[in-house]
């Protein structure tokens, strides 16, 4: 019968060592080896070359590196990327770069399909296969920074876990990987710029505070008032705005970091005034700025972006209440990359 070997990456640093001590090398072998699979982003065990041979063989017998591989990437007018990204186990996730005059962002995804039931969103369509590992997270951010450099001749400046899936019901792993993204061993970036979105998940909101993470928190809104959240978000059942308000109030206690609210309007559904007064209470609760994004759609006309006219009344209102307010126009929409299209069309 073939042995399982297991994915190297899944070990901590800590464990490398350990595993080196207990195989009679030295335990500083570990860390050799982890600057290679983390800082160096080694595909193979051949190419490391600080590394006896008989040690390669070793690992060869007891390891393998997965690692993501970009199947398809698609460039759009406006310098948006959209990687389509195979998995070791053949499933595929997406994540797009996307420029702006000033920086790169990378728009990740956490789960294989998603466990929620959003009703504008494509990836909602798709079930929930399983959760991504911390190192394919990992790598689909190195696929963008490579990306950046070579498309746009600059580093990867900012990350967003804006792309299939929802991070906090992969929490564990999504907190590996930004370890491994900020780690002076990994990409060294700074977790100020970079904002996990979540629909809002209370309990898992109180523990990020309570774990004193470092990067942003954006919750994808879309409504304060609970009939009309469940409408269009039906977990919001099980996780009512009650619930929501006192996690982030706690978050804000703990963390003082501010808040950013994904909103999208839509015709008929949360466009009246009282739409836009629960908002602005909902947003007197804690610090934050209020993006309102504007809706790609991805179905026969269900849900259809509100007029400008109906924009103007949100922005005039949460701006009269000195709310920070911006409106987010879409990128990449001519290949499938907008927020809410990623759905592995191909
Ligand atoms: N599950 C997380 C992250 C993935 S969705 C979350 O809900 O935040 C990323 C953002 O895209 C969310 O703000 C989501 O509400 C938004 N979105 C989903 N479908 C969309 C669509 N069709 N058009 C525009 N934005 C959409």
């Amino acid at each position: 019968m073939k042995s399982v070997k297991k994915d190297i990456r899944a070990l901590t640093k800590e464990q490398l060592r350990q595993f080196f001590e207990d195989n009679g090398d030295k335990a500083f072998r570990g860390n050799q080896v982890y600057e290679w699979l983390w800082g160096k982003g080694a595909h193979s065990f051949e190419n490391m070359t600080n590394i006896s041979k008989t040690t390669r063989e070793v690992l060869e017998q007891n390891f393998v590196i997965n690692h993501i591989k970009v199947d398809q990437m698609q460039r759009s007018a406006d310098g948006t990327i959209k990687n389509a990204v195979r998995l070791h186990d053949g499933l595929v996730v997406e994540s797009v770069l996307i420029p702006t005059p000033t920086r790169t962002t990378a728009c990740v995804s956490s789960q294989v399909g998603c466990s929620l039931d959003c009703r504008f969103c494509a990836t909602s369509r798709l079930k929930r296969m399983r959760n991504l590992n911390p190192d394919e997270i990992y790598d689909q951010v190195v696929a963008i920074d490579n990306e950046s450099r070579l498309y746009h001749n600059r580093p990867l400046s900012n990350i967003v876990f804006m792309g299939m899936g929802e991070p906090l019901m992969n929490y564990n792993n999504v907190l590996k990987a930004i370890d491994k993204i900020t780690s002076e061993e990994g990409l060294g970036m700074s977790p100020k710029r970079i904002t996990v979105s979540t629909s809002g998940v209370p309990k898992m909101i109180k523990k990020m505070a309570d774990d004193k993470v470092k990067f942003k928190l954006a919750v994808s809104l879309h409504s304060a008032i609970d009939e009309v959240r469940t409408a269009i978000m039906p977990f919001n059942k099980n996780f009512p705005l009650s619930e929501l308000k006192e996690a982030l109030e706690y978050w804000y206690t703990k963390t003082k970091s501010r808040i950013t609210y994904e909103y999208i309007v839509w015709k008929g559904i949360n466009d009246r005034e009282e739409d836009i007064n629960a908002l602005i209470r909902f947003c007197s609760y804690v610090p934050c700025k209020i993006n309102l994004i504007e809706y790609n759609p991805i179905d026969d006309g269900e849900f259809q972006q509100a007029s400008n006219q109906s924009i103007d009344n949100y922005i005039r209102a949460l701006e009269s209440k000195a709310f920070v307010v911006n409106v987010r126009r879409s990128r990449g929409k001519d290949i499938d990359a907008a927020c809410g299209q990623l759905a592995n069309k191909s």
